[in-house]
């Protein structure tokens, strides 16, 4: 017997109308490349947001296109979003920072019809316009006084564009399952993988994300989300903070420099804000050199790549922040754990303490979660046994966009490439790629866990691990370091830092002193184009 209750969908547009209606008030505060400070409350954002569905439907684009856009976080990426899904089309946001070829790419693999680029991308696309046949035209996200003088073919200005057109528009009614969203996973082999969300999983994933053990969301609050909206929709924000009414104060181009997020902070009263390690990394050097603080912040979400304690803890013990790890993937939509402890958690002594907060917390509700072993036997959540990470949900991919077969397993499981423990609280703790994990004498060695030791050290700047062969044990750690000045530290003291720290035969066999260190397009180390650097590298006996 089925309930008795209403089929109503759960869609994009159903947040977009709630939002307009219950919240039309609150604010949105954006910087543009255009414009150090913009502001407009949600009614008049989604009153564009109505004008662009309608350019969209008079520039000819139908329900199922895919419509790209490569921009920063700001107002008008949010009215895409909104007035893009709430079409029925879908919103393909792509990482400008990808390669060339990566980006000619996914704009040809998903058959883009229209192509939304932020002013600073557009000298981007005007070299590789002739290689994207299937794009339509393309759309400059500014208004007539900064149009550039641009050869993109069928070039228009979106605020000439949307001007043009009336702010009642009548979106179509959808079905839940439709697809809503497009992102490329970069990955560090082969082309690009597309996951296509839907309107059903982003709407779960938006409900779970604002939860108070999760990002917190309250109607109180003035959230900032750093993490790029190109990148796995900026960890679902865009939704979230509109179903739950809060402030939002989006950086634009400006997200990497410190004394503009410390500015926004400060005048906006931001409380929450999100974004990658590296971010943090810059607000804080900011805030250090500049003697600024940030006394309205209460926490931060990191996540995307490992966040050192030190970083955690200098937030916390100079400015009261309190940093929460959080963990997922493009393909989850990405939220997989977070890190919220308990208030007996919190009390714990100063040792304990550090090693659970950098822990990527527990499952969400809505993620079914699995450690197995090589044979694929399911693994105890004893905080010691590692495995391959495997989950299942709603908001998880089950194929990779046009694809031909499923990406789960045989029992419809989705096998993360991460591999981690899960402690007996279900605090999960990533130890690394199962690509990158160290192979030495039949045991497993987390690069992860080296790294955050290594960049503890006050003279370290950044720090990889990688394995590399050895002819007795099969792989050994090889540590590179990008000291904070040349010289400043020799290879015996940096290798002598992890004594008592890591297991004895954890410590890396060698240490070779290096500039830079190569980076994906989303911000990650390249350990692929590390082993390859140094796959012949000579170990001193
Ligand atoms: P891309 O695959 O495009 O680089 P994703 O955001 O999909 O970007 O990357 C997901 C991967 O990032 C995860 O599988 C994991 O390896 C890593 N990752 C994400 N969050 C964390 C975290 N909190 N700690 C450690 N690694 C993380």
């Amino acid at each position: 017997m089925n309930g008795l209750m209403m089929d109503m969908p759960l869609t994009i547009t159903s947040i977009m109308n709630f939002a307009n209606k219950v919240h039309g008030d609150q604010e949105v505060v954006s910087v543009t490349a255009d414009n150090p400070l913009h502001r407009c409350t949600y009614r008049q954002l989604f009153s564009r947001a109505r004008q662009l569905a309608n350019a969209l439907k008079s520039l000819g684009a139908e329900q199922g296109d895919c419509i790209a856009t490569l921009a920063w976080n700001d107002h008008r990426h949010i009215e895409l979003y909104y007035g893009i899904s709430s079409s029925g089309m879908i919103c393909h946001t792509i990482n400008p920072r990808l390669f060339e070829e990566q980006l000619e790419y996914i704009i040809n693999h998903a058959e883009d019809q229209w192509v939304f680029v932020d002013l600073m991308f557009v000298p981007l696309l005007e070299k590789l316009q002739d290689k994207l046949p299937g794009v339509k035209g393309f759309v400059v996200l500014t208004g007539e006084s900064h149009m550039p003088n641009t050869n993109l073919r069928n070039a228009h200005c979106y605020e000439t564009l949307i001007a043009a057109e009336s702010d009642q528009f009548e979106f179509p009614e959808l079905d839940e399952n439709q697809a809503s969203a497009l992102c490329y996973t970069s990955g560090t082999t082969g082309n690009p993988k597309g996951v296509l969300y839907s309107h059903r999983s982003t709407v779960l994933h938006c409900y779970a994300a604002a939860l108070p053990d999760v990002f917190n969301i309250s109607v109180n609050d003035t959230m900032m989300p750093i993490v790029p909206m190109f990148h796995v929709n900026g960890w679902g924000n865009a939704y979230s903070c509109f179903m739950i009414g809060a402030k939002m104060v989006l950086p634009g181009p400006k997200m990497g420099d410190g004394e503009t997020l410390c500015n926004l902070i400060n005048r906006e009263k931001v409380n929450k804000s999100a974004g990658v390690p590296t971010i943090w990394m810059a607000l804080l050097q900011y805030l250090e050199t500049s003697g600024e603080s940030v006394p309205s912040l209460e926490s931060l979400v990191v996540g995307g790549a490992a966040c050192p304690v030190s970083i955690m803890k200098a937030f916390e013990e100079k400015h009261n922040v309190w940093m929460h790890n959080a963990w997922g993937m493009t393909e989850m939509s990405p939220l997989g754990t977070f890190n919220s402890l308990s208030t007996a958690q919190k009390q714990l002594p100063e040792e304990e303490l550090d090693i659970i907060r950098q822990k990527a917390g527990r499952p969400i509700f809505g993620v079914d979660m699995k450690i197995v072993d090589a044979n694929d036997k399911e693994l105890p959540w004893d905080g010691e046994s590692s495995g391959a990470v495997k989950v299942r949900g709603p908001w998880i991919t089950n194929r990779y966009f046009k694809a031909e077969e499923s990406n789960l397993d045989a029992d419809g499981w989705f096998e993360t490439g991460d591999v981690a423990t899960i402690d007996s609280s279900s605090f999960m703790n990533i130890t690394d790629r199962t690509k990158d994990v160290i192979k030495s004498g039949g045991e497993w060695i987390s690069s992860i866990e080296l790294e955050n030791c290594a960049v503890d050290h006050p003279q370290v700047t950044e720090a990889a691990v990688v394995g590399i062969s050895h002819p007795r044990w099969t792989e050994r750690p090889l540590l590179l370091v990008i000291p904070q000045e040349p010289g400043s530290i020799s290879a015996a003291e940096m290798l002598a830092w992890f004594d008592g720290k890591v297991a004895s035969w954890w410590i890396p066999s060698d240490v070779v002193f290096v500039e830079s260190l190569p980076h994906t397009a989303t911000g990650k180390l390249s350990k692929k184009d590390i082993r390859e650097e140094f796959k012949h590298h000579q170990w001193t006996e």
